[in-house]
């Protein structure tokens, strides 16, 4: 069985005045029941520090949102996995559909990131997912099962990695998949999963859900089979609402 995990993705979001929302969060975690699930939360990298430092005592995680696939150089504007570890990161998001779509990252690209993450001792969450036309043909699953074979590095057999399964009509859009829908992609990603890695790491490797996860729908969505865990963006930025979405594991 495979230990839940809930991350935070807030995105382009989030000034110093933020980490109130963290205190509070921090505050649920630790007044309330003790939370049944992993809790990372990833900051953009300029809240890195001090997200890390503030969640230590309450189990709270840092993650990246992005790292570049080089420790260190001549690359103005980008932050490698070492510096993510070094600000207290543990996780980094890698792959997003909109960073697939606005910075034109391909698997090859995603893959090699995956690699460096993993060099720096980060637990890299890869992101898949489908566009809205791609699910209209029919060709849901064969993306996915495409991205995933181009973005998880062989390496992968070796380290921690994570799956993010985010639909990219559901980003954002109040919008979700059917229950059925989920449990047929999870399960399609179980199965490629395992037939890379065999049974044993295949089966302990985690399968996340994103895509307008809420408080209202966590509770059914986590519930489904091969879910095992979210990948929260709106609905990460308040801490009571985030705490809803970890309660509901
Ligand atoms: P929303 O939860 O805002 O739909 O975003 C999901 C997401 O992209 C998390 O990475």
């Amino acid at each position: 069985t495979i230990s839940p995990l809930i991350a935070g993705n807030w995105k382009m979001n989030g000034l110093s005045q933020s980490l109130e929302e963290l205190t509070e969060l921090a505050q649920l975690l630790t007044t309330g029941e003790a939370p049944r699930a992993v809790v990372v939360v990833c900051p953009p990298a300029t809240l890195l520090s001090a997200v890390a430092a503030q969640g230590a005592s309450s189990g709270i995680m840092a993650g990246g949102q992005d790292c570049h696939t080089e420790a260190s150089g001549a690359h103005t504007g980008d932050i490698s996995a070492y510096m993510l570890a070094d600000a207290g990161a543990q996780f980094v998001i890698l792959g997003h559909s909109e960073r697939r779509a606005s910075h034109r990252e391909t698997d090859d690209l995603v893959r090699a990131k995956a690699e460096a993450a993993m060099g720096a001792g980060l637990k890299p969450i890869i992101c898949v997912g489908e566009t809205e036309e791609e699910r209209d043909a029919g060709r849901a699953e064969a993306v996915v099962a495409g991205q995933l074979a181009g973005s998880i590095p062989d390496a992968a057999s070796q380290h921690e990695v994570i799956v993010a399964y985010e639909p990219v009509w559901a980003i954002g859009t109040g919008r979700t998949p059917s229950n059925d829908d989920i449990a047929k992609m999870h399960a399609s990603i179980r199965q490629a999963l395992v037939e890379r890695f065999g049974e044993e790491k295949g089966n302990s490797i985690r399968i996340l859900y994103g895509g307008s996860m809420k408080p209202l729908n966590a509770r059914e969505i986590l519930a489904i089979d091969n879910v095992n865990g979210g990948l929260v963006g709106g609905a990460s930025l308040l801490a009571k609402d985030f705490y809803t979405i970890i309660s509901a594991v």
